[in-house]
């Protein structure tokens, strides 16, 4: 490997898709990232268009390596990371999708859920998958895309359907149509394998009615899963990992042993705590998940994943027009002292861990005639932070080891405020990195390690650089006082349509 330069990473996410690439001191060297359109065709209803994800991935990869005038033979491996649970069918004949992808924050399928709840299944799946019965996995979604594609193209053959969670399409696309396979650690988001084996579940698969043959095959989240075709770059680069987008940051954060955990602060956030190589099992709602796996052995993880945050920033400005730009929340909230009692519901798709409650709807509560537009930002704000403090709080009550430091990432970590208060309404210092990609970051390591461009796990972690910490101060009085509150407001907003 003397001759490569670079580990390309590739992190599809929620809001838009980014090719990075990495030199040899797991430094970025360049990157191209372009926003992904969200469809919205009901309410609490959310599609993306995969061709569009495939397009934009393929112009990103071209387009990174001419700006940096990289030569693609320097190019070790690629690293792949995707949003998770995201789900669809495609013609392999075609290469076109059959409906457009099911995203993981649609709530379409809360219905089937509710049957099968009903119908005593909740917790078999539990057992088999470590998952909560939710609309969030991909199970119900495959279902009902199946269901659709029954009704719409009744004469498909099905010996011509591939289905995939978005790694297993943008595989299938990079290696010339060659590879229909997926990793361990979006598998296990699913709800369609069984955790024990890491492989898919007859019986779910039957229980959902998907036939075995249309799925990807799992692999381990680190090695070879094939090579990409060298009409994209000119070069055939081998795709050497491939990770669920939390499970990437997890291990860019250097989480490999029980006690470590870390928060990504995304479209939604979800905070992640390593528990080795045994499975363990949650007794407040919390997640059992595998972290990542190599052919030698498989790590797992307890995940706390909560659907709404950066999505409600968005919201801010795509939805209400109250911001023209995420970055600005965080001066609006500076020009307050509090929310003047607003206390906000992000249940804008119902509400994810611990509550897990599929027909929660948004709510501002506590409104009166002062309200300005800085205290229902600022109150946008504050409901992530108070989010992930009920996750925190349900992961101290089931691991031994209490939670003292937590790390962070995602786009929404740039922001100061947030973190201020996060830390505040904790009580625990937060520990940001200089790379707020540690998704893309993480994929770069798991990739650069399996094809020997780099040797050293932790040689890489020691070397990634502390951008700032941030320790809980004056504020943590009022921030935890009106914890209370606002659970208060999260109450009302619960089970909210029928
Ligand atoms: P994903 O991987 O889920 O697509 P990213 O980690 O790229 O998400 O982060 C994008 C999210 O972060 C968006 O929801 C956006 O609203 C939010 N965000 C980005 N910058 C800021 C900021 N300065 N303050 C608050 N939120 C931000």
């Amino acid at each position: 490997m003397t001759d490569s330069k670079y580990i390309l990473s590739l992190d599809l996410g929620t809001t838009g898709n980014r090719a990075i690439l990495f030199d040899q001191r797991g430094n970025v060297v360049g990157q191209v990232y372009q926003e992904l359109t969200q469809h919205y065709p009901h309410p609490g209803w959310l599609e993306h268009d995969a061709l569009e994800i495939w397009q934009d991935t393929s112009n990103s990869i071209q387009q990174v390596i001419a700006e940096n005038k990289v030569n693609p033979l320097e190019i070790a491996a690629i690293g792949l990371t995707v949003q998770r649970e995201t789900c669809l069918l495609w013609d392999k004949t075609t290469g076109q999708p059959l409906h457009k992808a099911i995203v993981w924050q649609d709530r379409r399928t809360a219905n089937l859920c509710d049957r099968l709840k009903a119908a005593g299944k909740a917790a078999i799946i539990q057992q088999k998958t470590g998952l909560v019965l939710d609309a969030y996995f991909s199970a119900t979604k495959l279902a009902w895309l199946i269901d659709w594609v029954k009704q719409n193209q009744p004469g498909i053959n099905w010996d011509n359907v591939m289905a995939g969670t978005i790694d297993a399409w943008a595989l299938w696309n990079l290696t010339g149509k060659q590879v229909h396979a997926t990793d361990v650690s979006n598998a296990s988001r699913t709800m369609l394998m069984n955790l024990d084996t890491g492989d898919w579940d007859e019986s779910l698969l039957e229980l959902f009615n998907i036939p075995r043959q249309i799925m990807p095959e799992i692999k381990p989240s680190m090695g070879i899963f094939g090579q990409c075709d060298r009409d994209l770059i000119g070069a055939e680069i081998p795709i050497a990992a491939i990770f669920g987008d939390q499970q990437a940051a997890l291990y860019a954060h250097g989480c490999d042993r029980p006690g470590l955990l870390k928060c990504t602060y995304g479209t939604g956030c979800f905070l992640v705590a390593q528990t080795g190589t045994t499975i363990t099992r949650s007794h407040n709602q919390l997640l059992s998940t595998v972290a990542w796996s190599t052919k030698e052995q498989t790590n797992y993880a307890l995940e706390g994943a909560i659907f709404t945050t950066g999505a409600s920033i968005q919201w801010l400005r795509d939805g209400l027009k109250l911001i023209t730009d995420a970055a600005e929340t965080e001066s609006l909230c500076h020009q307050v002292d509090d929310t003047n009692g607003v206390y906000f519901v992000p249940a804008l798709s119902g509400l994810g861990a611990p509550h897990w409650d599929m027909k929660a709807r948004g709510a501002f509560l506590g409104i009166t005639g002062g309200v300005q537009q800085e205290h229902i930002v600022r109150s946008v704000l504050e409901a992530i932070a108070y989010q992930v403090k009920e996750v925190v709080d349900a992961v101290n009550q089931d691991s031994d080891h209490p939670v003292s430091l937590l790390k962070v990432d995602g786009g929404a970590a740039k922001n100061n405020f947030l973190m201020q208060f996060q830390a505040d309404a904790l009580g625990v210092p937060l520990e940001r990195p200089k790379v707020l990609d540690a998704t893309a970051q993480g994929a770069a390591f798991g990739a650069g390690l399996a094809v020997g461009f780099w040797d050293n796990y932790q040689q890489l972690i020691s070397d990634r650089q502390v951008d700032r910490v941030f320790e809980p101060g004056a504020g943590q009085a009022p921030a935890q006082d009106n914890f209370a509150m606002w659970s208060k407001a999260v109450a009302r907003a619960k089970n909210w349509i029928e």
